[in-house]
């Protein structure tokens, strides 16, 4: 059976980014970009039900998941902070699953589960961009919604 190739963002999709900026710009108020001090990526909270959702779609046997997330280049701490992220909160098979780039639009697919509709190569993706935290995809539950109506029907 082909399998639907499904990418998932980080960052404002299963992290909580202005969180843990808004706690980072605290800790270094002397910094225009505190996001280049380490220890930001590493420390983002997951979103309601990201984890669960990413699990989900991660051992449906219809569905092919990796996590697609763009670095901060100006930071080359986010590379590591990203992979440890995704181990701790994920596990190890997040980690092979795990694809670090600055140019979403190379990659072949059907679904991107993404905050931004543009920016990244967003825009050039293959296959069909589900909005995060937008529209009929406000939040997990309804993004995991769309996937169950969706497999069942196939
Ligand atoms: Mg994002």
């Amino acid at each position: 059976m082909a399998k639907y190739i499904v990418y998932v963002d980080m960052d404002h999709t299963l992290c909580d980014y202005d969180e843990g900026f808004g706690r980072h710009q605290l800790k270094h108020p002397e910094l225009k970009y505190p996001q280049s001090e380490p220890g930001l990526y590493i420390s983002l909270k997951p979103l309601p039900n990201a984890i669960e959702s990413f699990e989900w779609l991660m051992k449906h046997p219809a569905l092919d998941v990796y996590i697609l997330t763009a670095p901060s280049i100006q930071n080359p701490h986010c590379y590591s902070e990203k992979r440890i992220w995704v181990e701790e909160h994920l596990g190890m098979e997040a980690v092979r699953r795990l694809i670090i780039s600055p140019n979403k639009g190379l990659n072949k697919g059907h679904y991107l589960i993404d905050d931004c509709a543009i920016g990244k190569g967003q825009e050039n993706f293959e296959g069909e961009l589900i909005q995060y935290g937008f529209g009929r995809f406000k939040d997990w539950k309804s993004v995991i919604s769309f996937f169950k109506e969706k497999l069942a029907g196939e």
